[in-house]
């Protein structure tokens, strides 16, 4: 298929003076723009050939003895296999997806053995992770800057993994697939499977020891360490998901995947959040409880004191248990002005053992508050004696039917009914 005439930059779209670097960015776009598995089926067998063509290109061009012959000598060195003088046939299409996207190409062209899962993604995998956010940062939005520790392609050797000059040798083992079939045990049955092979780590080539990338010692990539920076945004909630595009480990012939970092909301020792509505309560002591007050309730998530003033009308008490509702003190509504509510939750703290009133001083209180409504009257009458501590939870403890009455009460409830008929 390389006829004598064919212009390998122009191939590449390249000029003749590129640099190693220009040539390897020319070859990653065009070969990703032929790829055969990316275009319509109609125009599939023509992106093969210049998926072909891209890659014989990138293989005499990028190899600066084979870029010598080319330049001095044209294609007519060449005998179509790519390398001077050798006989072997034109590369094999399942070799050069295995080689670029460390995958054969039968997964992405038609079916074999193993499924989906011994097909390699051409994209390196997403890092999902969770991130804990104060309710304080989800209300006023945050910036976080960290250190990464993060895989990228060898600068040295831009992922090929040996030196300069050194071939790739064909991984016998796997014949070049990077992925083997091994028998599964399913159930009572074998079952065929894809696994990565081990001996070339997937790639379908390997260098021996002396022709390895010395930066990487072959594995086409090094650690590096990565300043990165996300921001949450005010009113993000639980479950939101920040990604930082791009930004996974890199994988040699494939796109990085992305972080994701996925919020979760940590507790709150005031504020409780339903969607945009914040909840807390509120201490008020019995005599605020009934005469009244103006002070700062509570601290709101930004710091500020959020003051109330009791009664609004001259008179009125609160109750334990009674929702003073705030308008527009709830969280940030994303992307908008708008806010959620704040519910304010009344306790009301009756006086403990510290305080010792005179009796003369209890006579005068209960003349001042409301009068008791008028006595329950009965036949019979038992004074009894009670704990003045008892505990909700010790109701229905004591039911030989395993103590569930609150949880099963439907169910009871019925055979109550039946056993009454
Ligand atoms: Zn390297
Ligand atoms: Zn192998």
């Amino acid at each position: 298929m390389s006829s004598a005439g064919v212009d390998l930059y122009e191939v590449l779209g390249i000029s003749k003076g590129a640099s190693k670097d220009d040539i390897r960015k020319a070859y990653r776009k065009a070969a990703l723009a032929n790829h055969p598995d990316k275009v319509a089926e109609a125009e599939r067998e023509d992106a093969e050939v210049r998926f072909k063509a891209v890659q014989e290109a990138y293989d005499i061009l990028y190899d600066e003895e084979k870029r010598e012959i080319y330049d001095a000598h044209g294609m007519g060195a060449f005998n179509g296999s790519g390398e001077p003088g050798m006989g072997a046939g034109g590369p094999d299409l399942d070799d050069i997806l295995a080689q670029m996207f460390g995958m054969g190409g039968m997964g992405g062209m038609g079916g074999m053995p193993g499924g989906p899962q011994a097909r390699k993604p051409r994209r390196s995998p997403n890092e999902e992770q969770k991130y804990e956010v104060r309710l304080e940062d989800l209300y006023k939005g945050k910036t976080v800057r960290f250190a990464v520790t993060k895989n990228v392609i060898c600068s040295l050797c831009h992922g090929k993994g040996g030196k300069e000059r050194a071939t790739a040798r064909q991984c016998a083992t796997c014949d070049g697939q990077g992925v083997r079939q091994v028998l599964r045990q399913v159930g009572q049955f074998m079952s065929p499977s894809m696994v990565t092979c081990s001996t070339c780590s997937g790639h379908g080539e390997y260098f021996i020891d002396k022709e390895k990338c010395k930066k990487c010692k072959g594995k086409r990539t090094s650690e590096a360490k990565k300043m990165l920076e996300i921001y949450i945004p005010r009113g993000a909630r639980e479950g939101d998901k920040i990604i930082l595009e791009g930004e996974a480990d890199q994988v040699p012939g494939q796109e990085p995947g992305d972080i994701v970092f996925h919020l979760v909301e940590e507790e709150h020792e005031t504020f409780r959040r339903a969607g945009s509505d914040l909840t807390a309560t509120i201490d008020v002591t019995l005599a605020e409880a009934l005469t009244g007050f103006s002070r700062v309730v509570v601290k709101h998530l930004d710091g500020r004191g959020i003051e109330v003033t009791h009664p609004k009308t001259p008179g009125e008490v609160l109750s334990p248990g009674q929702v003073l509702k705030v308008p527009g003190e709830g969280m940030p509504v994303k992307r908008g002005d708008a806010r959620g509510d704040l519910y304010l939750v009344v306790n009301v703290k009756f006086p403990d053992a510290k305080w010792k009133p005179s009796a003369a001083v209890l006579e005068h209180l209960k003349e001042m508050l409301p009068k008791p409504d008028a006595p329950i009257t009965a036949e019979t009458v038992d004074e009894v004696e009670y704990d003045p501590k008892g505990n909700l939870d010790d109701f229905g403890a004591n039911d030989p039917e395993g103590g569930s009455a609150w949880e099963d009460d439907e169910e009871e409830g019925e055979t109550a009914q039946c056993a009454t008929q």
